[in-house]
């Protein structure tokens, strides 16, 4: 189930994640970071997700950010030197693989749907110390246990309501085989990121067996290169778990919405992939038809959709937002790239049916995906025959997304953010 390897040039995805926490941790207000990571164990200590309008909290479905986040500051800031950021970010890692092994935990307990084998279970689970997995999963649910067994009565099992996130555990043993399972696919994904984000900040390539650890997915050969040789477990700071289940007790205790969230999320380190479009486009025309500006709150002019989150904006500067922070020339769009896609994000025209990426303050005019019956384009929907998505386009611009193959097209020519709309208008002009 190997990841593919992020690419190491210039403006690979991996690049474009960095930048973004670059741009976050210099930003004139350093305090935004502070105000982030509290925001965060905030919004799980108290659980305010309620169902839809939100996120659910990054801490239970999103260690990569939550670690990025963190070492975002040290990882920029010239005060700190090499080996006391070394060891910071060796620290936090310590940390969230506990967090880790303690979400397996939580999802095997949040899945389980007969109550006596979830008693016996925390009454009698024993990992053993077979592997380094086991004895760290040990390790933890050492110091889970006692407060489990004294919540048990607080809280209800089974958790899930759903028969589809239901698991039947008939023994104990199931649910600690599905426990470890559990534990080496969310330590995988968040392993593989905090190894390759080394690599990416000290500007090292992989070696050849450290490629080949990476491609086989080999957990503890992967934590082997992050920690050393003789690094310990995945738990040397068991006991920090404690406090992670603490929260979690309280926010079940006071809500029910965060179980829903528990047996559903799952733990993928996805690329920010593009959104899948309908084959028509008089379709996605309708759908997006006199549908507000996320910022301005008013009916664009000019259609921006942008492919990777779905948030609709005026391709020109709208100012009505409340957000004062907007300059004279800066457009909303502009500043969606930043927070949306950490610097690089790809838009969808809707009056020209153009895809347009956006690069910071620079932008390209990629093409179409949309042509008529007869393989033609039609931008600015000037002739207005109906439009299909073209497979064959829509897998190039997947293609050149993922890879972020750019830089290498010859036949895109990069423009001034500021020259887009106009560079929009002529797109007619020369196919
Ligand atoms: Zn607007
Ligand atoms: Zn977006």
């Amino acid at each position: 189930m190997g990841l593919p390897l992020p690419s190491f040039t210039k403006g690979s995805v991996s690049e474009h994640i960095l930048s973004g926490a670059i741009t976050l941790s210099l930003s004139p207000d350093q305090d935004q970071i502070l105000t982030h990571f509290n925001w965060l164990m905030d919004s799980f200590s108290k659980a305010n997700y309620d169902g839809d309008s939100e996120m659910p909290p990054l801490l239970i479905c999103d260690y990569q950010s939550v670690y990025l986040r963190c070492v975002a500051l040290p990882l920029v800031d010239e005060r700190f030197v090499d080996d006391d950021r070394k060891a910071y970010c060796l620290l936090l890692y310590r940390v969230m693989t506990t967090l880790c092994l303690t979400r397996a935990f939580q999802n095997t307990l949040s899945k389980a749907s007969l109550t006596s084998p979830i008693n016996e279970f925390i009454e009698h689970a024993d990992f053993g110390s077979n592997d380094l997995i086991s004895q760290s999963l040990q390790k933890v649910f050492q110091i889970l246990r006692p407060l489990l067994l004294e919540v048990k009565g607080r809280i209800t099992f089974p958790l899930t309501k759903f028969s589809k996130d239901r698991q039947g555990f008939c023994s104990v043993q199931e649910m600690i085989d599905f426990t470890k399972k559990q534990a080496e696919y969310i330590l995988s994904h968040f392993l593989k990121f905090v190894f390759m984000l080394n690599k990416e900040v000290t500007k090292t390539d992989l070696t050849v067996d450290e490629k080949y650890t990476f491609q086989m997915n080999d957990i503890i050969g992967i934590h082997e290169m992050i920690v050393g040789k003789n690094g310990g477990d995945f738990a040397v700071m068991a006991s920090s778990s404690r406090y992670f289940l603490e929260q979690l007790i309280l926010c079940l205790i006071n809500g029910e919405s965060i179980s829903e969230i528990l047996t559903t999320e799952t733990f993928n380190w996805r690329y920010r992939q593009l959104l899948n479009l309908p084959k028509e486009y008089d379709k996605l025309f309708s759908a997006f038809f006199g549908q507000k500006c996320e910022n301005c709150r008013r009916p664009p002019k000019h259609q921006m959709l942008c492919l990777l989150c779905g948030s609709l904006m005026c391709l020109n500067r709208c100012s009505e937002g409340s957000d004062d922070r907007s300059s004279e020339t800066e457009t909303y769009v502009e500043r969606h790239t930043i927070s949306c896609g950490a610097g690089c994000c790809c838009y969808l025209s809707l009056n020209s049916t153009m895809i347009v990426i956006n690069y910071y303050r620079v932008a390209v005019l990629w093409g179409t995906v949309y042509m008529d019956s007869h393989g033609e384009e039609d931008r600015n929907l000037i002739r207005g025959k109906p439009l299909f998505l073209s497979e064959n386009r829509i897998k190039q611009l997947q293609r050149c997304w993922t890879t972020q193959d750019l830089e290498n097209r010859s036949n895109l020519r990069w423009f001034s953010l500021d020259q887009l709309s106009l560079a929009l208008k002529q797109s007619h002009h020369n196919i």
